[in-house]
């Protein structure tokens, strides 16, 4: 029996799978389907700034058993498209995995550059297990001890996730404030947005004016034109020579694709990101296929993917169905996408909604948080009946329309 592979279980790889489960349903193909991930759970990384993080890990057998995709839990250590080969440590012994169609989705994490003490004293929001430990960290500075920067939080990146965090955390360092019982603790909360452009959020465009009023009604301070040297215990020191001391220093200063994408081609772009045709297949390889963050692709013909869900779940489709076309032999499906939305959470003052590559606002406040939580609550997530049939029609190649403008 064929074999198609799926590394990663995130927005692309869920979503290759269950289309490759449809597709095979569909024409009648008998192939196995093996979904290689480094644990059981389909992270919806997309909430990670949240404070409240529940349900936001979805079980994956839940999904995957009922359209009979296998799930092995492990991490893939090495790719040999030569022999279409991929190892992997499963509970701790080395295994090979061997296939016909891969499909490469093993996503992205944030890019740590070697500044001092960036690696063991700053906290990110980059997976489930680093946003719990952020969480956790907050929370206790109730009963930490009172020192200069007790309750200061340095966010470093000034991008989408650095944004939607920081407004969040006045209002979680109010509560720490709060349950410390001291009478005037909540003077001390100081939220400061750091970012080393000369304008901070200046890859947002036509949302920044929106998140600076928010920010500034938050009472989240914008720092710019700063470049973090050092990261200790007490606080950060930039490259001017100056000290904010801060018990909590935030790193959400970028992204880069998985490195293994290095093992597959010596061709990647600036982000790590694998070249892939309209169809997802990686350009200058017969099976291999990648999506989501690990891929780039001109998404409307001319315009790279942008590293996001939005863009991860659809090339996640086109790639289940492509691989199994590739298998049986009809035409492979282009994936083209003329519209790109950002939709920015801030906190507690709503979000704001842009539209087009140059992030013309639609809608801002509380109507922009309406279609913020719709994302992030409903359109994101796999259905979780188990019920096959309704799992296999949500992987159809339809392209979703732009989120509506509030509810
Ligand atoms: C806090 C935060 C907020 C965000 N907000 C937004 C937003 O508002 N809108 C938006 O569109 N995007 C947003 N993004 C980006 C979005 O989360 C990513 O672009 C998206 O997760 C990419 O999906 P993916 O499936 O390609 O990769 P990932 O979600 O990174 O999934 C990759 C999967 O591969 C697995 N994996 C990786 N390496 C290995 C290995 N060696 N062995 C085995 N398994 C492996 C991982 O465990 C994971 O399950 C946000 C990201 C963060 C961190």
């Amino acid at each position: 029996m064929k074999h198609i592979l799926i590394i990663g279980a995130g927005f692309a790889g869920l979503w290759s799978a269950i289309a490759a489960a449809r597709r095979l349903q569909e024409t009648g193909t008998r192939a196995q389907i093996t979904v290689l991930n480094r644990d059981a759970y389909h992270g919806i990384r997309v909430r990670y700034y949240e404070e409240d993080l529940g349900n936001t890990r979805v079980p994956l057998r839940q999904v995957l058993d009922p359209v009979g995709v296998k799930l092995v839990v492990g991490e893939v250590t090495g790719i040999d498209p030569g022999k279409r080969r991929v190892d992997a440590l499963v509970e701790g012994s080395p295994r090979a995995l061997f296939y016909d169609k891969l499909v490469i989705a093993s996503g992205s994490a944030l890019a740590l550059p070697a500044i001092p003490g960036l690696a063991e004293h700053a906290f990110d929001i980059d997976t489930h297990a680093s946003a719990m430990r952020l969480q956790a960290h907050v929370r206790q500075l109730a009963h930490a001890v009172r020192r200069p920067g007790w309750l200061t939080a340095v966010v470093v990146g000034a991008g989408a996730t650095g944004v939607e965090l920081a407004c969040e955390l006045p209002a979680r360092l109010r509560a720490a404030a709060q349950a410390s019982g001291i009478p005037d603790a909540e003077a001390e909360v100081r939220v400061i947005l750091a970012d080393r452009e000369a304008t901070a959020c200046a890859q947002l465009g036509g949302a920044r004016p929106v998140i600076e009023r928010a920010c500034a009604e938050l009472g989240v301070e914008l720092l710019s034109s700063v470049a973090v040297k050092a990261i200790s215990p007490d606080g950060v020191t930039f490259d001017n020579g100056s000290i904010l001391p801060s018990s909590t220093v935030v790193w959400c200063a970028g992204m880069r694709a998985s490195p293994l994408n290095g093992q597959v081609s010596a061709k990647l772009d600036a982000s790590w990101r694998l070249y892939v045709d309209a169809c997802l297949k990686v350009k200058g390889f017969d099976d291999v296929f990648a999506a989501g963050d690990a891929a780039h692709m001109l998404i409307d013909g001319k315009m790279p993917s942008v590293m996001s869900c939005q863009h991860a779940r659809p090339m996640g489709r086109f790639a289940g169905q492509n691989v199994v076309n590739d298998l049986i032999g009809p035409p492979l499906e282009p994936l083209h996408i003329d519209w790109y939305t950002n939709i920015i959470d801030l906190g507690p003052w709503g979000a704001v909604y842009a539209e087009g590559w140059d992030r013309a606002v639609r809608s801002e406040g509380e109507i922009a948080k309406q279609t913020k939580t719709v994302i992030n609550r409903e359109r994101i997530y796999p259905p979780l009946t188990g019920d096959k049939a309704a799992i296999l029609a949500a992987s159809v190649l339809h392209i979703q329309r732009p989120p509506s403008i509030g509810r």
